[in-house]
């Protein structure tokens, strides 16, 4: 049998390892946490498309169509076997699923579509097929497509169930021997040859500066232009943040008092471009806390998208420059404030244990990698908290509550600020339709879990949304305010930074 929930985080799996149980409080995919219970005690009656995710009638058609892939084009093209021998999914993984369907009310495109190929069970059950010498075709490819690599199946599933490498695997599969249909192709490839790459970020970033201040989106939506581009562009374009100037996070902050850590931070790409103030809130507070704190200014993209989307060699490329870059610093810890980005990068070990050269180096790296709230809780916060009246709706990103089992730190750093009311979101396990490059490529079922996640934060009745991933928080204000809502948006790092820092709440509600 594959060993089971190892690999993360330098994690054995092994809960009497100092390291499992040094993250106190953190949530691991072997635990019997409430939300694994929550996710049992509602599959119950589960197993049959009947019994879930009905009665979201609008959102069902119109997912109805996309499952189906309505409106898109098919090549006909495929591959027959479907997988080649290049890390297929794994079958010792695969044959670890006992189709229970506890997993179910938790995966997002069962709930809204309540088909079974469009669930963790029947993507698994694809899988098999695949490995059965089926082909890979157009339909097998949509169902693989459709998720959004929440990873609520694994937090969910009863058996351990590690859908994330079948997944990644399945997805690596794909992108090399499948071919998409042309327009398909081009849109990811303009994703990718943009995104991972802050300085032609900041390129794009000019003109759409100019955009926004002369209200051009406005006045062209006003006029029904917007409407006649395709969904993929309008999504693009509705997700498009307020963008100010940029703040450059200085190489080296020195710490407050006596040196605690010494630690690197990643910036991130979209990080860095688009929430630059998140960058500087993360420095601050490092600093506060008695950190000396790195930020190399050679670092590049994490892979963290690349990984998601299956572009392997693209991914690897990205995780070994990024380990050259910190390795050079002699640091105790890597520091990362974005939720996709500490996933993948606590992954480093496994996706590059196949290179000699960076194998061992790769699980050194992740086993120094944290996310910035679970760093903050493992040392011990010293810096002094000023009151910040304010009520917040904290929202799990998936990349740090499933993929990570990070729940309680952030929670915990915020309640340690005085006149914070924390309220918890209404389906919390269910992702944002954000999913990295999800919301961009798979606009319809995005805007319906967008739109489902920002009915349930508005119930909360709080000022302002918490939220730890830059994709999170443009998917929810893009929501939002398609409903004609507006809510202000804040790292937990932002708000724990203004209490540090004894600022009015009304800044932070700007
Ligand atoms: S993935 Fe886990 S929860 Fe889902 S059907 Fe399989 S064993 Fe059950
Ligand atoms: S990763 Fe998310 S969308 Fe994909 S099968 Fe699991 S729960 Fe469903």
């Amino acid at each position: 049998m594959t060993e089971r929930n190892g690999g993360r985080n330098g994690e054995s799996g092994n809960p009497n390892d100092d390291r499992y149980n040094a993250l106190d409080g953190t949530e691991r995919r072997r635990d019997e946490g409430t939300f694994r219970e929550d996710a049992m005690s509602g599959a119950i009656g589960a197993g049959s498309p009947e019994d879930v995710g009905q009665g979201v009638g609008e959102a069902s058609q119109l997912a109805e169509e996309a499952t189906v892939g309505a409106g898109r084009r098919e090549t006909g093209r495929g591959s027959f076997p479907a997988f080649d021998s290049h890390h297929p999914p794994d079958k010792d993984l695969i044959d670890d699923c006992v189709h229970c369907g506890f997993c179910l009310p938790t995966c997002p495109t069962y709930v809204l579509f309540g088909e079974e190929m469009d669930s963790p069970r029947g993507r698994i059950y694809l899988m098999n097929k695949g490995l059965d010498e089926e082909p890979m075709n157009d339909q097998t490819v949509r169902h693989y497509d459709l998720c959004l690599g929440c990873m609520a199946c694994v937090t969910s599933c009863p058996s351990g169930v590690q859908y994330d490498k079948l997944i990644e695997a399945t997805r690596g599969q794909v992108e090399r021997r499948y071919e998409r249909a042309p327009e398909d192709k081009a849109f990811r490839e303009m994703i990718f040859q943009l995104f991972p790459y802050p300085k032609r970020l900041r390129l794009a970033a000019a003109p759409l500066k100019l955009y926004q201040r002369f209200g051009i989106g406005e006045k062209l939506r006003k006029a029904g232009v917007l409407d006649k581009l395709p969904a993929r562009l309008r999504a693009m374009e509705a997700l498009m943040p307020k963008l100010s100037k940029e703040e450059r996070t200085p190489e080296l902050t020195e710490p407050i008092g006596q040196r605690r850590r010494r630690v690197g931070v990643l910036t991130g790409c979209v990080q860095r471009t688009f929430f630059s103030q998140v960058n500087s809130a993360t420095v601050r507070v490092l600093a506060a806390e008695g950190c000396e704190v790195v930020a190399p200014k050679e670092q590049g993209c994490c892979g963290a998208l690349s990984t998601h989307a299956g572009r392997e060699e693209e991914s690897l490329a990205f995780a070994r420059k990024t380990i050259e870059t910190f390795e050079r610093h002699g640091l105790d810890n890597v520091v990362v404030n974005a939720a996709g980005c500490g996933s993948t990068m606590k992954e480093y070990g496994h996706l590059l244990r196949d290179d000699p050269e960076y194998a061992e180096r790769a699980k050194e790296f992740s086993s120094k990698v944290r996310d910035v709230s679970e760093f903050l809780q493992e040392i011990g916060t010293v810096a002094e908290r000023h009151e910040l009246s304010v009520t917040a709706a904290y929202h799990d990103a998936c990349h740090l509550a499933h993929a990570q089992g990070i729940r309680k730190q952030p929670r915990k750093t915020l309640k340690e600020i005085p006149g914070m009311d924390i309220r918890e979101i209404k389906e919390a396990e269910i992702c944002c339709g954000s999913a990295g490059i999800y919301n961009m490529v798979e606009p319809e079922p995005a805007a319906e879990l967008g739109k489902r996640k920002a009915e349930n934060i508005l119930k909360t009745g709080a000022e302002v949304v918490v939220t730890s991933n830059p994709g999170c928080m443009l998917q929810v204000q893009a929501s939002l305010k398609k409903m004609g809502r507006e809510m202000p948006m804040a790292h937990p790092i932002e708000v724990l930074d203004a209490s540090i820092r004894g600022e009015p709440v009304e800044r932070l509600l700007k």
